[in-house]
């Protein structure tokens, strides 16, 4: 008998499983997958580290989250710069003095916020209902139009009309010439992988993969006294008040004999016309990586309408959905032998940083 069964050795079930086992609970985590690490999965191809669920780049300003990720895996000082392909212009991301100089060819910060001034009075709304107005008030038409209107569109696969306007507020913009695309205290990646510091969080503890706790439940429960589930909520009751909505991704991974492809480790293709997203090439997240004679791993990312059996990814957080997922939370708040957490247990888009805040404040909850 084991206190908890823990559906998901993702970060959330793998932060919760550490902190009850070393409250002395005894716990069982399980994962349909053939790994742990859920979405944070590396794997090595070729000698380098490949996010295989989409790029992973830890960022945070919360110290105890930074303290605590530190004591299973050591971080590297990689900091993200992506560039943006607009139809073979380059423009460096975030919205920096950079982007505006080669955009608009202005050399100073006052030039730069006149510019984006002058085309915000043309353009301005009061009240951003949306994505589309909340970044013209941002960042002014021009940008809106080659850097976020195609890539954003492509990624949500809807018109940016039918946007909640936060997608856009993630991203910083400054009149400094600073590429960082974070503006976090702490960035950095795993220097041995994401999957090992998942495995260090795990280390002493039972794990099943290849187990889908949803074809085994009535099995499974009988395992444990209380179950904390990560997988998608809706899929948790058979569906019953109807599908909540995901984006999927599909990424296509090709080896290459070439040191050095793109010269960056994520290249965002902004236009409308590019399928994919970006294309990340994964050796330059870590250091010294583009000798020459050496070969190098791209993944190509497409961003496509998920149907059940797909991957969920990305919680689609509209109004018609948030809406749907108050419903199932009623549900699931009305079953105190279940803690649903996580991305997908709470259908919210979280970095990594919020997943293991957010498990650590439920772990301690449950352990008062
Ligand atoms: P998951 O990692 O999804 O883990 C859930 C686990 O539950 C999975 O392993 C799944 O197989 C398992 N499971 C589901 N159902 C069942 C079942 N029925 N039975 C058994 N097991 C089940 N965050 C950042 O901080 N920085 C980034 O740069 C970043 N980039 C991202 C890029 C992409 C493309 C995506 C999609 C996300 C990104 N994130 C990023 C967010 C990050 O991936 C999540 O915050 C984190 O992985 C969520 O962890 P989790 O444990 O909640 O979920
Ligand atoms: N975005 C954009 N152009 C870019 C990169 C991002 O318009 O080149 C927008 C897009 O709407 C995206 C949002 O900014 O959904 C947040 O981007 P971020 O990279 O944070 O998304 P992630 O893939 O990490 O969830």
């Amino acid at each position: 008998m084991y206190d908890y069964l823990i559906v998901g050795a993702g970060l959330f079930g793998a932060v919760f499983a550490h902190e009850a086992t070393a409250a002395g609970k005894r716990c069982l985590v399980i994962d349909k997958r053939d790994h742990i690490a859920g979405n944070i999965y590396t794997e090595e191809i070729e000698g380098i580290a490949v996010h295989r669920y989409g790029a992973h780049i830890f960022h945070t300003n919360n110290q105890e989250v930074w303290d605590y990720v530190n004591r299973f895996a050591r971080f590297n000082r990689y900091t993200n710069s992506p560039v943006a392909n607009y139809k073979g212009e380059l423009y460096n991301m975030p919205f920096n003095m950079n982007t505006f100089n080669k955009m608009w060819g202005v050399i100073t910060p006052a030039e730069a916020q006149a510019k984006i001034e002058a085309q915000r009075a043309e353009h301005y709304t009061e009240h951003p209902r949306n994505l589309e107005e909340q970044a013209i008030n941002l960042v002014g038409m021009d940008i809106y139009e080659k850097l976020i209107k195609g890539y954003t569109e492509k990624q949500w696969g809807r018109p940016c009309t039918a946007l909640p306007a936060f997608i856009i507020k993630r991203l910083p913009v400054r009149f400094t010439f600073d590429n960082n695309y974070f503006n976090a205290l702490y960035q950095g990646i795993p220097e041995e992988g994401y999957t090992a510091l998942v495995a260090n969080l795990l280390q002493g503890i039972e794990v099943r993969l290849n187990t889908d706790y949803l074809a085994d439940r009535a099995a499974l429960d009988a395992l444990a006294r209380k179950v904390v589930y990560t997988g998608p909520i809706d899929a948790y009751f058979d569906y019953k008040l109807g599908t909540l909505q995901y984006r999927s991704v599909r990424f296509e991974t090709e080896v290459l004999d070439m040191p050095n492809y793109q010269g960056n480790a994520v290249i965002n293709y902004t236009d409308a016309e590019t399928p994919y997203t970006r294309i990340i090439e994964h050796k330059h997240f870590v250091f010294g990586s583009t000798e020459p004679g050496t070969k190098t791993v791209i993944s190509r990312e497409y961003s496509a309408e998920w149907k059940p059996g797909d991957e969920p990814y990305y919680p689609v957080n509209d109004e018609e959905n948030g809406a749907l997922y108050a419903r199932y939370k009623e549900l699931a708040d009305a079953q105190p032998q279940v803690l649903f957490g996580g991305r997908l247990g709470e259908y919210k888009y979280y970095d990594m940083d919020r997943v293991i805040e957010v498990a650590l404040q439920r772990v301690r909850e449950e352990l008062a």
